[in-house]
């Protein structure tokens, strides 16, 4: 015991002598043996010691000094250093990314850290979340090109690999993902262990560069027992989904029936990504057309033409929001002022492509703002089918919003306030000269959580405007953000 707190002590006491000598010394041989001492420390997983480093490494100008602690390869994953390398967004990080951004590195100097940022990747064997996607952004920032692809091509190749740490740092290099696409089209033998995994990422992930190259390039001239398998991949999802969609309505059902009343289930066939992948087998046009009315109006009015199947379903179901207030026995106060047009009046799934109207709901609703039920039915159509279109509404080319990227717009927040911005424009425009319709819509507007009111600083801007601006979205030249929107038209 006793041994073990004198020894706690000396070095600590050693440490504040080293971190003296590092940071406060002219002498330079004096310096270069202190980092040299610290950095051994650190590396033996002595954390102290790397925060010294730290400390150095963002006021030390003598690169013979600061590139010391580079040039001791890691040995294990206790290694302190592994911070270093961590990602600047994690709080507490240690990442060198800024100090880097300031420095005027060397090209010897590149290679030195270049190198160490490849030990830890290395050493987790690519799947450790603290180390994988900072090195990964490191690398992206000092290697070139053909090095960061050869780098990043080997490890897809691996089982432990975590595919989402290593690709998602290469956002903004569009130019090595698509090498990455075309090496799995001309081998994806190769890539056999991860394949899945690397074809998911990038559905899940659609950026502009990459998304058409996946469905010509990739889906196109994939051999067919590739193809098989990811078929089989998210045919599987679906069904799981099936289950889980159907065990839901059988226990509302039984919970919550009414006399007479018919259990309905409308179920997806097909997950929304297969249908995208085979859309590009048929020259991306899809089934049967399902004219409604509503959705009809919004269609012409943002000049796009549906040729996708929407569904709509009436239930007397509660909504979520109804079934969760019920639950909580919050009916009253509070949660009862606001009546949220989404997942409480009517919903659109963009999965099922899926127009829901919570009748119930919407009668009780409509009591309350003194209108018609089938007026205030019809307000929540306008503003679902408007959802519906922004989605599945196909511009001249014939391509549509695809759904990943659609379920991504303001970074995925729910509500978006350009989703809802968006479907409150386009029902403002459909209904604004219908009297009974529009003062509807301005009393229940009164209602609404702030994201379903702004659209009221656009009614003056062109449909065309906006129309471009959407097309541009969808493409990927404009960012699918409420803010980009807003600095675009303001
Ligand atoms: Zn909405």
């Amino acid at each position: 015991m006793l041994s073990l707190r004198n020894e706690g002590v000396l070095s600590m006491n050693e440490i504040n002598y080293l971190r003296d000598k590092l940071l406060n010394n002219p002498d330079k041989g004096e310096r270069l043996k202190a980092v040299e001492e610290l950095t051994k420390m650190a590396s033996e997983g002595n954390k102290e010691s790397a925060k010294i480093i730290y400390e150095m490494l963002n006021k030390e100008d003598d690169p013979e000094i600061w590139i010391k602690p580079f040039e001791v390869p890691p040995e294990s994953e206790k290694d302190e250093r592994k911070y270093f390398v961590e990602d600047e967004s994690n709080f507490y990080s240690l990442s060198i990314m800024p100090i880097l951004r300031k420095k005027n590195i060397s090209n010897d100097q590149k290679t030195i850290i270049i190198k160490f940022t490849k030990s830890f990747i290395e050493l987790c064997e690519a799947h450790d979340w603290v180390i994988v996607p900072g090195a990964m952004t490191i690398l992206s920032y000092l290697t070139d090109e053909d090095d960061l692809f050869n780098f990043v091509d080997l490890w897809l190749k691996k089982e432990t690999t975590n595919i989402n740490y290593i690709l998602s740092p290469l956002k903004h290099h569009p130019e090595i993902l698509q090498r990455i696409i075309l090496a799995l089209r001309d081998n994806p033998d190769e890539y056999k262990l991860k394949f899945l995994e690397i074809f998911d990422w990038f559905l899940i992930n659609p950026l502009p560069d990459t998304t058409e190259i996946i469905g010509k390039e990739l889906w196109l001239n994939l051999p067919s027992r590739y193809k098989e398998l990811v078929r089989f991949y998210y045919n599987k999802k679906i069904i799981d989904h099936i289950y889980e969609h159907l065990f839901d309505e059988l226990e509302h059902y039984s919970r919550d029936r009414e006399f007479g009343e018919i259990l309905t289930i409308t179920l997806p066939t097909k997950h929304p990504y297969l249908e995208w992948l085979e859309g590009f087998e048929r020259g991306a046009v899809t089934s049967s057309i399902t004219p409604y009315s509503a959705l009809q109006m919004v269609a012409e009015k943002i000049g796009l033409y549906l040729k996708d199947e929407v569904k709509q379903i009436e239930t007397n179901k509660p909504s979520h929001i109804t079934r969760r207030r019920l639950e909580r026995e919050l009916q009253r106060e509070e949660d009862g002022e606001l009546i949220p047009i989404d997942k409480y009046l009517g919903e659109y799934f963009p999965d099922d492509q899926l127009v829901r109207l919570y009748m119930t709901e919407i009668r009780n609703s409509a009591k309350r703002l003194n209108v018609s039920v089938e007026v205030l039915r019809r307000v929540v159509e306008f503003h679902e089918s408007a959802h519906a279109i922004i989605h599945l509404g196909r511009d001249a080319e014939g391509k549509n919003f695809n759904t990943g990227a659609f379920k991504m717009v303001d970074g995925g927040i729910d509500p978006s306030p350009l989703h809802e911005t968006l479907a409150q424009l386009l029902t403002y425009h459909c209904i604004k000269d219908i009297p009974e319709l529009i003062e509807c819509f301005e009393k229940l507007n009164k209602f609404q959580p702030n994201a379903y009111r702004n659209w009221k600083n656009f009614t003056h801007i062109p449909l065309e405007r906006i129309r471009n601006i959407l097309i541009g979205i969808r493409q990927g030249r404009i960012e699918a953000s409420f803010d980009m929107f807003e600095r675009i038209l303001i």
